[in-house]
Protein backbone atom coordinates (compact mmCIF):
# COMPACT_ATOMS: atom_id res chain seq x y z
CA UNK A 1 0.00 0.00 0.00
CA UNK A 2 1.58 3.43 -0.91
CA UNK A 3 -0.73 4.93 2.11
CA UNK A 4 -1.07 9.01 2.04
CA UNK A 5 -1.44 8.57 5.95
CA UNK A 6 1.83 8.25 7.85
CA UNK A 7 3.24 5.45 9.16
CA UNK A 8 1.88 6.37 12.69
CA UNK A 9 -0.70 7.98 11.80
CA UNK A 10 -3.19 5.60 13.44
CA UNK A 11 -1.04 4.26 16.07
CA UNK A 12 -2.84 6.87 18.35
CA UNK A 13 -6.07 6.08 17.19
CA UNK A 14 -5.48 3.09 20.10
CA UNK A 15 -4.51 5.71 22.73
CA UNK A 16 -8.05 7.85 22.17
CA UNK A 17 -10.39 4.70 21.55
CA UNK A 18 -8.79 2.78 24.81
CA UNK A 19 -9.59 5.45 26.94
CA UNK A 20 -13.15 6.94 25.46
CA UNK A 21 -14.79 4.95 27.92
CA UNK A 22 -12.76 5.92 31.12
CA UNK A 23 -12.60 8.97 33.22
CA UNK A 24 -16.46 9.47 33.47
CA UNK A 25 -17.21 12.18 35.74
CA UNK A 26 -17.97 11.25 38.99
CA UNK A 27 -18.18 14.62 40.51
CA UNK A 28 -18.78 16.66 37.78
CA UNK A 29 -15.14 18.31 38.35
CA UNK A 30 -12.78 17.41 35.66
CA UNK A 31 -10.15 17.19 38.41
CA UNK A 32 -12.65 14.35 39.62
CA UNK A 33 -12.76 13.01 35.75
CA UNK A 34 -9.46 12.89 35.16
CA UNK A 35 -8.53 10.18 38.33
CA UNK A 36 -5.33 8.50 38.89
CA UNK A 37 -6.35 5.51 37.09
CA UNK A 38 -6.68 7.36 33.75
CA UNK A 39 -3.94 9.15 34.01
CA UNK A 40 -1.70 6.24 34.70
CA UNK A 41 -4.03 4.15 31.98
CA UNK A 42 -2.74 7.50 29.38
CA UNK A 43 0.65 6.83 30.32
CA UNK A 44 0.91 2.78 30.03
CA UNK A 45 -0.95 3.28 25.88
CA UNK A 46 1.57 6.41 25.38
CA UNK A 47 4.25 4.23 26.58
CA UNK A 48 3.13 1.28 23.97
CA UNK A 49 2.01 3.95 20.98
CA UNK A 50 5.97 5.20 21.45
CA UNK A 51 7.80 1.55 21.56
CA UNK A 52 5.57 0.59 18.54
CA UNK A 53 6.21 3.67 16.50
CA UNK A 54 9.89 3.12 17.38
CA UNK A 55 10.25 -0.61 16.23
CA UNK A 56 7.86 0.17 13.52
CA UNK A 57 10.00 3.08 11.69
CA UNK A 58 12.86 1.16 12.38
CA UNK A 59 11.62 -1.85 10.35
CA UNK A 60 10.33 0.23 7.63
CA UNK A 61 13.43 1.79 6.93
CA UNK A 62 15.72 -0.93 7.09
CA UNK A 63 13.51 -3.39 4.97
CA UNK A 64 12.36 -0.60 2.01
CA UNK A 65 13.99 -2.27 -0.37
CA UNK A 66 12.25 -5.27 -0.27
CA UNK A 67 8.71 -3.49 0.17
CA UNK A 68 6.70 -3.35 -2.95
CA UNK A 69 5.19 0.04 -1.52
CA UNK A 70 7.46 2.36 -0.37
CA UNK A 71 6.70 6.61 0.62
CA UNK A 72 9.02 9.31 2.07
CA UNK A 73 8.04 9.30 5.59
CA UNK A 74 8.81 11.25 8.71
CA UNK A 75 8.70 8.35 11.33
CA UNK A 76 6.76 10.13 13.72
CA UNK A 77 3.75 9.35 15.55
CA UNK A 78 1.13 11.69 15.96
CA UNK A 79 -2.07 12.63 18.03
CA UNK A 80 -4.51 15.66 18.82
CA UNK A 81 -7.06 16.58 21.29
CA UNK A 82 -9.50 16.12 19.48
CA UNK A 83 -9.47 12.48 19.22
CA UNK A 84 -9.27 12.22 22.67
CA UNK A 85 -12.85 11.83 24.69
CA UNK A 86 -14.28 15.28 26.47
CA UNK A 87 -13.28 14.13 30.10
CA UNK A 88 -9.51 13.50 29.13
CA UNK A 89 -8.87 16.33 26.95
CA UNK A 90 -7.72 18.30 29.78
CA UNK A 91 -5.00 15.78 30.93
CA UNK A 92 -3.78 15.47 27.49
CA UNK A 93 -3.73 18.95 26.86
CA UNK A 94 -2.00 19.43 29.65
CA UNK A 95 0.50 16.40 29.10
CA UNK A 96 1.47 16.88 25.95
CA UNK A 97 0.35 20.69 24.52
CA UNK A 98 -2.78 19.60 22.50
CA UNK A 99 -5.00 21.72 20.75
CA UNK A 100 -7.93 20.72 18.75
CA UNK A 101 -6.70 19.08 15.77
CA UNK A 102 -3.47 20.35 15.56
CA UNK A 103 -0.99 17.33 15.22
CA UNK A 104 1.27 16.95 18.34
CA UNK A 105 4.83 14.79 18.31
CA UNK A 106 4.06 11.67 20.25
CA UNK A 107 6.96 9.64 19.07
CA UNK A 108 9.69 10.79 17.17
CA UNK A 109 11.93 7.46 17.01
CA UNK A 110 15.47 8.27 17.68
CA UNK A 111 16.87 7.42 13.44
CA UNK A 112 13.70 9.00 11.95
CA UNK A 113 13.99 11.68 10.11
CA UNK A 114 11.37 13.59 12.81
CA UNK A 115 14.12 13.27 15.38
CA UNK A 116 16.69 14.19 12.51
CA UNK A 117 15.02 17.58 12.03
CA UNK A 118 15.22 18.23 15.56
CA UNK A 119 11.36 17.44 16.54
CA UNK A 120 10.70 16.29 19.62
CA UNK A 121 8.19 14.90 21.70
CA UNK A 122 5.71 17.51 22.87
CA UNK A 123 6.10 19.83 19.60
CA UNK A 124 2.75 21.22 18.40
CA UNK A 125 2.57 21.46 14.28
CA UNK A 126 1.08 24.15 13.76
CA UNK A 127 2.30 24.91 9.55
CA UNK A 128 3.93 23.12 6.84
CA UNK A 129 5.44 25.15 3.77
CA UNK A 130 4.38 28.26 5.32
CA UNK A 131 0.88 27.29 4.70
CA UNK A 132 -1.34 26.71 8.82
CA UNK A 133 -2.70 23.25 9.55
CA UNK A 134 -6.46 23.38 10.62
CA UNK A 135 -7.59 24.05 14.72
CA UNK A 136 -10.85 23.21 14.03
CA UNK A 137 -14.05 23.12 15.59
CA UNK A 138 -14.66 22.92 19.59
CA UNK A 139 -15.56 19.35 19.67
CA UNK A 140 -17.33 17.15 22.56
CA UNK A 141 -16.98 13.78 20.76
CA UNK A 142 -14.00 12.21 20.15
CA UNK A 143 -12.67 13.03 16.82
CA UNK A 144 -9.99 11.38 14.34
CA UNK A 145 -11.15 13.62 10.93
CA UNK A 146 -9.27 17.13 11.61
CA UNK A 147 -6.97 15.18 12.41
CA UNK A 148 -6.58 12.67 9.71
CA UNK A 149 -7.17 15.63 7.12
CA UNK A 150 -4.16 17.66 8.40
CA UNK A 151 -1.77 14.69 8.58
CA UNK A 152 -3.08 14.40 4.91
CA UNK A 153 -1.71 17.68 4.11
CA UNK A 154 1.71 16.61 5.96
CA UNK A 155 1.94 13.59 3.93
CA UNK A 156 1.17 15.37 0.78
CA UNK A 157 3.82 17.88 1.62
CA UNK A 158 6.59 15.05 2.72
CA UNK A 159 5.89 13.24 -1.04
CA UNK A 160 7.57 16.12 -2.02
CA UNK A 161 10.47 15.82 -0.49
CA UNK A 162 12.07 18.22 2.41
CA UNK A 163 9.46 20.08 4.28
CA UNK A 164 9.30 23.02 6.33
CA UNK A 165 7.25 23.16 9.80
CA UNK A 166 6.22 25.97 12.10
CA UNK A 167 6.03 24.58 15.66
CA UNK A 168 5.46 25.37 18.87
CA UNK A 169 7.53 23.83 21.66
CA UNK A 170 6.79 24.74 25.27
CA UNK A 171 4.83 28.16 23.87
CA UNK A 172 7.51 29.25 21.89
CA UNK A 173 7.51 29.42 17.92
CA UNK A 174 10.08 26.66 16.34
CA UNK A 175 10.59 26.32 12.58
CA UNK A 176 12.53 23.02 11.18
CA UNK A 177 13.11 21.46 7.95
CA UNK A 178 11.98 18.07 8.06
CA UNK A 179 13.87 15.46 5.15
CA UNK A 180 11.72 12.76 5.26
CA UNK A 181 12.96 9.01 4.26
CA UNK A 182 12.39 6.63 2.24
CA UNK A 183 10.22 4.23 4.12
CA UNK A 184 8.17 1.12 3.23
CA UNK A 185 4.33 2.12 2.39
CA UNK A 186 2.52 0.43 5.31
CA UNK A 187 0.53 1.87 8.30
CA UNK A 188 1.39 0.17 12.14
CA UNK A 189 -2.07 0.40 14.07
CA UNK A 190 -2.22 -0.60 17.56
CA UNK A 191 -5.91 -1.99 18.35
CA UNK A 192 -6.81 -1.31 21.79
CA UNK A 193 -7.46 -5.30 22.98
CA UNK A 194 -7.15 -7.97 25.49
CA UNK A 195 -6.46 -10.51 22.86
CA UNK A 196 -3.30 -11.79 22.05
CA UNK A 197 -2.77 -11.07 18.57
CA UNK A 198 -1.49 -9.29 15.09
CA UNK A 199 -1.75 -9.63 11.73
CA UNK A 200 -1.81 -7.87 8.31
CA UNK A 201 -4.57 -7.00 5.30
CA UNK A 202 -2.39 -5.87 2.47
CA UNK A 203 -2.66 -2.09 3.36
CA UNK A 204 -1.63 -2.36 7.28
CA UNK A 205 -0.04 -4.13 10.09
CA UNK A 206 -2.49 -4.71 13.31
CA UNK A 207 -0.82 -5.20 16.87
CA UNK A 208 -3.21 -5.59 19.92
CA UNK A 209 -2.33 -3.50 22.95
CA UNK A 210 -2.38 -7.25 24.51
CA UNK A 211 0.40 -8.64 21.99
CA UNK A 212 2.32 -5.25 22.36
CA UNK A 213 2.32 -5.10 26.05
CA UNK A 214 3.28 -9.29 26.18
CA UNK A 215 6.40 -8.37 24.13
CA UNK A 216 8.83 -7.90 27.05
CA UNK A 217 11.24 -5.99 24.81
CA UNK A 218 11.66 -4.30 21.37
CA UNK A 219 13.42 -7.09 20.03
CA UNK A 220 10.47 -9.02 20.94
CA UNK A 221 8.07 -6.63 19.51
CA UNK A 222 9.87 -6.65 16.10
CA UNK A 223 9.57 -10.39 15.56
CA UNK A 224 5.67 -9.49 15.57
CA UNK A 225 6.04 -6.74 13.24
CA UNK A 226 8.58 -8.47 11.13
CA UNK A 227 6.15 -11.23 10.55
CA UNK A 228 3.28 -8.85 9.69
CA UNK A 229 5.71 -7.19 7.42
CA UNK A 230 6.71 -9.94 6.12
CA UNK A 231 3.09 -11.11 4.46
CA UNK A 232 3.24 -7.80 2.77
CA UNK A 233 6.94 -8.08 1.18
CA UNK A 234 5.88 -11.12 0.27
CA UNK A 235 2.61 -9.22 -1.39
CA UNK A 236 0.21 -12.06 0.82
CA UNK A 237 -2.66 -9.78 0.01
CA UNK A 238 -5.97 -9.73 2.61
CA UNK A 239 -3.94 -11.71 4.73
CA UNK A 240 -5.27 -12.28 8.33
CA UNK A 241 -3.03 -13.79 11.48
CA UNK A 242 -5.68 -13.85 13.60
CA UNK A 243 -9.61 -13.57 12.58
CA UNK A 244 -10.70 -10.12 11.85
CA UNK A 245 -11.51 -8.36 8.29
CA UNK A 246 -10.84 -10.32 5.35
CA UNK A 247 -11.31 -13.62 6.93
CA UNK A 248 -13.25 -15.93 4.50
CA UNK A 249 -10.54 -14.59 1.63
CA UNK A 250 -8.57 -16.19 4.56
CA UNK A 251 -10.01 -19.43 5.34
CA UNK A 252 -10.09 -20.06 1.82
CA UNK A 253 -6.46 -18.92 1.47
CA UNK A 254 -5.69 -21.36 4.03
CA UNK A 255 -6.91 -24.00 1.86
CA UNK A 256 -4.84 -23.80 -0.46
CA UNK A 257 -1.53 -23.47 1.07
CA UNK A 258 -1.84 -21.06 4.04
CA UNK A 259 0.32 -23.45 6.17
CA UNK A 260 3.13 -22.59 3.35
CA UNK A 261 2.64 -18.81 3.92
CA UNK A 262 2.76 -18.49 7.14
CA UNK A 263 6.19 -20.46 7.27
CA UNK A 264 7.01 -18.16 4.44
CA UNK A 265 6.34 -14.90 6.66
CA UNK A 266 8.21 -16.49 9.87
CA UNK A 267 11.08 -17.17 7.52
CA UNK A 268 11.16 -13.88 5.83
CA UNK A 269 10.09 -11.86 8.62
CA UNK A 270 13.09 -13.38 10.91
CA UNK A 271 15.38 -11.95 8.30
CA UNK A 272 13.72 -8.42 7.96
CA UNK A 273 13.83 -8.52 11.75
CA UNK A 274 17.18 -8.82 11.47
CA UNK A 275 18.10 -6.51 8.68
CA UNK A 276 16.85 -3.75 11.04
CA UNK A 277 19.28 -4.64 13.50
CA UNK A 278 17.27 -6.04 15.78
CA UNK A 279 18.75 -9.28 17.85
CA UNK A 280 16.83 -12.31 16.48
CA UNK A 281 18.71 -15.16 18.14
CA UNK A 282 15.80 -14.64 20.56
CA UNK A 283 12.94 -15.65 18.58
CA UNK A 284 12.51 -19.64 19.46
CA UNK A 285 12.44 -18.38 22.86
CA UNK A 286 9.49 -15.99 22.05
CA UNK A 287 7.81 -18.10 20.40
CA UNK A 288 7.74 -20.99 23.15
CA UNK A 289 6.60 -18.25 25.79
CA UNK A 290 3.97 -16.98 23.40
CA UNK A 291 2.94 -20.24 22.90
CA UNK A 292 2.40 -21.04 26.47
CA UNK A 293 0.39 -18.19 26.81
CA UNK A 294 -1.86 -18.45 23.91
CA UNK A 295 -3.08 -22.00 22.82
CA UNK A 296 -4.01 -21.05 19.93
CA UNK A 297 -0.42 -20.29 19.37
CA UNK A 298 0.38 -23.47 21.35
CA UNK A 299 -1.57 -25.92 18.97
CA UNK A 300 -1.20 -25.89 15.01
CA UNK A 301 -4.26 -24.09 13.74
CA UNK A 302 -5.46 -24.26 10.35
CA UNK A 303 -2.97 -21.11 9.19
CA UNK A 304 0.05 -21.82 11.35
CA UNK A 305 2.07 -24.67 13.23
CA UNK A 306 2.60 -25.12 16.72
CA UNK A 307 4.34 -22.36 18.46
CA UNK A 308 7.40 -25.57 19.25
CA UNK A 309 7.57 -26.26 15.70
CA UNK A 310 7.87 -22.68 14.74
CA UNK A 311 10.41 -22.00 17.27
CA UNK A 312 12.60 -25.35 16.09
CA UNK A 313 12.23 -23.93 12.25
CA UNK A 314 12.97 -20.19 13.42
CA UNK A 315 16.24 -21.90 14.82
CA UNK A 316 17.10 -23.25 11.56
CA UNK A 317 16.53 -19.92 9.83
CA UNK A 318 19.03 -17.89 12.29
CA UNK A 319 21.58 -20.60 11.15
CA UNK A 320 20.68 -19.64 7.73
CA UNK A 321 21.32 -15.80 8.89
CA UNK A 322 24.62 -16.58 10.81
CA UNK A 323 25.98 -18.11 7.82
CA UNK A 324 24.87 -15.13 5.48
CA UNK A 325 26.41 -12.53 7.73
CA UNK A 326 29.38 -14.69 8.11
CA UNK A 327 29.72 -14.96 4.63
CA UNK A 328 29.59 -10.81 4.33
CA UNK A 329 27.14 -10.73 1.40
CA UNK A 330 23.57 -8.83 1.64
CA UNK A 331 21.37 -10.21 4.54
CA UNK A 332 18.62 -10.85 1.99
CA UNK A 333 15.77 -13.80 2.61
ZN1 LIG B 1 1.31 -14.55 9.59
Amino acid sequence: MLSRRLLSTVLTLALAAGLTGCGQAAGGSMTAAVDGAASQRLSTLTALDQRVARVAQRLSEANVELCPAVRLAAGWALHSASQYSNELRPLVQSRFGLEGDLPGVLSAPPTSAAAEAGLREGDLILAVNGAALNTGPARIQPAFEGLAANIAILDGALASGAARLDIRRGGEPVVLTVEPHRACGYEVQLNPSDELNARADGRRLFISTALAGFTQSDDELALILGHELAHHVLRHRTWSDVGGAGREANEAAAVSGAGDKETQADRVGLFLTARAGYDTTIAPAFWRRFGAANWRVRYPQLRHASAEARARALEQVQVEIDAKRAAGGPLLP
